[in-house]
Order: C-alpha cells, then structure tokens, then sequence
C-alpha cells in the first residue's frame, strides 16, 4: 500500500472555520429571523474593476480566433506585459525590482506554501505567532521544524527577532535556534499590524546574519497609509540579499476569485547545497515551477495587467478608500470604547482585546448570540499553544458593506456598554 507523508500526522487539525460555521448554523436553527452581519471571514466583497473586466473579455475573444489564440506560456514565469507592469507599479512606490526577477503566480496561497519545497526538510522555519496558517502548516507537510516569534501585547502583535521563543517562554532576546527561513508579513494577517522600515532593516540584518531566508508576504500592501511603513521589502536596504517577497490581487483587486499573485526572486539570493557549495536560489525556483506549474491563464493576466493601468489603479483606489473607511468606522467604535486594538489604518484587519480579557471564543459566543454579529476569535490564528498569543484577542475585517459594519458598531457599542 502506499504510505503516506508522516509529516501530514504533525499537522494540527484546522478546526476554526468550521467551528465557525458550526456554531453559526446552530444558531440560525434556533433564531431564523435573527439577521447576522458577518465580519468573520477575509474574503473581498467589491467586484472586479472594470479595468480588469473589460481586458479579460478582450483576452478571451483573442483565445478564440485562431490568429490571436495562445496555448501554453512558454516560460510559466509569467508574460512579459504583466512583469513589466509590475515592476513598474514597484517602481511607483520606490522598490526597484527588475522583471525577471518576478514570477506571475495563481495567487500567494500556492507560493507562500510551494516557496518550501527548494529548502532542506531539516530547515528551521521562523513563523511570527499568530499568523496566516498557510505558513505553518506548509512547513510541518515540509518535515521542517518550526519556531516561533510571538506577536503580542508588548511589542505590538509585530514581533522581533528578540521575540522568537525558546521553547515557551516569552522569548526577549533568548534566541530560538539559528533559522534557515523567516515568514513575515506585513501588514499582518490576522493582527493588522505593519513593520516599520527600521523594524523591517532589524529583520533583514538578523536573516542576514545568520543567512536565513525571509520569505515576506506582502498581500495587502495597498492598505499602507503611514510612510513610515515600507509596501515592499525591497524598498529596505539589504532586501534583495535575504529576500523574497509574495504578493498578491486578491485583497487589492479583488482576484480572490480570479487568482493572480506575484512572486519576487532576486537573481543574488543563494541556497548551501549538500557539498557546502552556493546555489542559486532563483534558479532553483525556475526548476521548481518548471516542473510543477505551468502558468496562469492568458486572460487573467492580461486583467491582471489592467489592474495596474492608469484606469485600474483608480478603480482600485476607489474600492479601497471603501474598505479602508469600513476599517475606520471599527476603529472609531474600539477607540471610543477604550478598547485595545492593532490594525486597521495600515490594514482592512482589526485585531482588539477582548472586553475584560475573556477567552476569544467566549467573547465569540457573546457577540454572535447578544450582537449577532459574526468575527474571528484570535485564539484560531495562534499555533504556539505555549504563549497563545491570541487567546484574547478577536479578529474583525472590514470586507463588509459600510451599512453592514456602520450596524455591527452599533450593536457592538450597545453590547459592551451594557456589560460594563
Ligand atoms: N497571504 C495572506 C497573509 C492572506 O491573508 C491571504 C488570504 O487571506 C493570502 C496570502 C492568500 O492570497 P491569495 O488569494 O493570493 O492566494
């Protein structure tokens, strides 16, 4: 019989979303006129810009006219129209990252996992806690061991290198094992947190040190509002050396459904090869999706192409603006409450202290029974069981309608204000 991957057995069942549901749907069995307003789930609400609509009907008619009609990409790295519009849209906020040295993707799900297999299985992987868990449990399939760097109260739900944790304890400064890769992203999935340029240098000296590789996840770049917050890596010095950032049009550009990312792999970066020596990491990425990916479809990238238009980015601008305002309004209701909270100005993310410092899955019973409003409960998004980083904290995204968020404030505000 075929045997199976032991490493599937390290992974931690993935309970929180269906748990979710689960408690959801008992409840509208029992309260069926009891309207809900769910700012649970980190899906996009806004259609596709019309940009985008408009070049993937052209795209598609052309694949259905035998003179235009194009079969397999040759290189599955990406066309060159959609990498150059991307490094030209990097090069709009002051990162300079030449084109071939971008990867056009389905999205940053498949290359924030995918990007392990060119690792040893021995590596060690640093993952900030709590964190979108793509990372972790791609690690564990990978047979690698991980470690974690705990976001919490104290630095901010951003954590440092001198936040990695030993083994339990509160790291400061106790180190962890030397890492081969990092996970980082910024702004940050659940806890809306964004780096600094000095906190991002911080983190790119440490890689640098100890020649690890920074994988950094840059999905919602578009949402940085404060310059002091760098929306690529490469606009940090030291970058392209240890670096290889993941983006993504799914929360810019509402390509959840449509599904086109990008991957950066700078030309410099090296891997150790058993004998000791230096390979290059790019090419072994271009070997990898050689073998396992053979592109995206020729109209979702031409789509993808008009995201970056003059036309598309404000189209996009508009969507986010929407978002954006939907983030504040949450913020506003937490910030008169007098609610701890990281998130929401550099993210559609907020990520606030349960009132009275209750269980997060208590507080989600509460607000989903007495608010009957639906959010995420931050304990979900914490694998290190030790510091349990989240057991507090509760995640809201501000993907919903702004009548839908204006409601769930005011239910929410009732809420708190009748318990205190
Ligand atoms: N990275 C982060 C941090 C995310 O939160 C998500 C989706 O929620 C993704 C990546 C997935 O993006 P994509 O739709 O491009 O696969």
């Amino acid at each position: 019989m075929a045997k199976m991957n032991k490493s599937f057995l390290n992974l931690e069942e993935n309970y929180l979303f269906s748990k979710i549901s689960k408690r959801v749907s008992d409840f509208t069995e029992k309260n069926p006129d009891t309207p809900i307003i769910r700012m649970g789930i980190g899906d996009v609400t806004l259609p596709l810009p019309a940009a985008a609509v408009a070049a993937g009907k052209k795209a598609f008619d052309e694949m259905g006219v035998k003179a235009t009609f194009r079969g397999y990409e040759d290189s599955g790295r990406g066309y060159d129209f959609l990498r150059i519009a991307v490094a030209n849209y990097y090069k709009s906020f002051g990162a300079d990252v030449p084109a071939d040295e971008i990867f056009i993707s389905d999205g940053a799900k498949s290359d924030s996992g995918n990007i392990g297999d060119i690792f040893s299985d021995d590596s060690i992987v640093t993952i900030t806690d709590p964190a979108y868990p793509v990372y972790v449990d791609s690690s564990i399939m990978g047979g690698k061991k991980v470690q974690y760097a705990n976001s919490n109260e104290k630095n901010g739900f951003a954590a440092m290198p001198c936040d990695i944790d030993p083994g339990g304890q509160q790291g400061e400064g106790k180190g962890g094992q030397k890492p081969d890769i990092i996970y980082l992203c910024s702004p940050n999935n659940p806890t809306g947190s964004a780096y600094t340029f000095e906190q991002l240098k911080t983190w790119i000296d440490y890689a640098t040190e100890n020649r690890a590789i920074i994988i950094y996840d840059a999905a919602y770049e578009a949402f940085i509002t404060q310059p002091d917050k760098p929306r690529s890596i490469y606009q940090v010095e030291g970058a392209r050396k240890c670096a290889i950032e993941i983006c993504s049009l799914s929360k810019t550009a509402g390509f959840t459904g449509t599904r086109c990312g990008y991957t950066v792999v700078p030309k410099e970066l090296r891997l150790e090869s058993p004998e000791g020596k230096e390979i290059s990491l790019f090419n072994t990425w271009v070997r990898r999706q050689g073998s396992k990916f053979n592109g995206v479809s020729y109209p979702v990238q031409r789509a993808a192409e008009a995201v970056f238009s003059k036309d598309g980015q404000r189209q996009i601008a508009e969507n986010i603006a929407r978002y954006r305002e939907n983030a504040t309004i949450i913020a506003n209701t937490l910030t008169e409450l007098g609610i701890d909270f990281t998130g929401g100005i550099n993210s559609p993310y907020i990520w606030f202290k349960c009132p009275g410092g209750i269980n997060s899955w208590d507080f989600f019973d509460i607000m989903l029974n007495q608010a009957n409003v639906v959010g995420t409960p931050g304990e979900g998004f914490c694998k290190n069981k030790l510091s349990n980083n989240g057991i507090d904290r509760f995640r809201l995204t501000a993907f919903s309608t702004k009548e839908n968020t204006e409601e769930a404030m005011r239910r929410f505000k009732k809420l708190i204000e009748t318990k205190r």
